[in-house]
């Protein structure tokens, strides 16, 4: 537990106990389930997009305190961006956990960053990262993601 306390900051506390946008759409236009074996999490999404607009975004999911706060703070900032400012935001936040770059030119991540700790725990960047490959399977009707070992 002492590696995963140091990661549990305020934040990504608040969101794991009080998910945002937790719930299912019923007509979702696009929506995909994922999952990471190596730490049992799990994260069903569904989306409402129109002219390459998110509308709105709901997530169900269970798992750990990083992937289960990870989809709800993604869920929280999604809303009407369109599809190309969310795959850059998925990039920076990818870089963000896994580069060994200074994060400095990364400032524009907002609440995402409180997920730059876990890039010290490899184990850990997948369930950082579950949500939103979820997410860009969901945008290319790919109906599940599987994390890899
Ligand atoms: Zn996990």
């Amino acid at each position: 537990m002492d590696e995963v306390d140091k990661l549990y900051q305020e934040v990504i506390l608040d969101h794991y106990k009080n998910p945002r946008n937790f719930g299912v759409i019923e007509n979702p236009t696009h929506s995909a389930i994922g999952r990471n074996p190596l730490c049992g999490d799990h994260v069903a999404l569904y989306l409402i997009i129109e002219n390459d607009i998110i509308k709105d975004v709901k997530f169900k999911g269970l798992g750990c305190a990083i992937s289960q706060a990870s989809a709800s703070i993604m869920t929280s900032i999604l809303k009407n961006r369109n599809l190309s400012e969310v795959r850059q935001l998925f990039e920076k936040f990818h870089s963000l956990l896994t580069s060994d770059a200074p994060t400095n030119g990364v400032t524009d991540l907002g609440k995402l960053e409180v997920f730059a700790g876990v890039k010290e725990f490899p184990t850990r960047v997948k369930c950082a990262t579950l949500a939103w490959h979820t997410l860009i399977n969901a945008l290319e009707n790919n109906k599940e993601f599987i994390e890899k070992g």
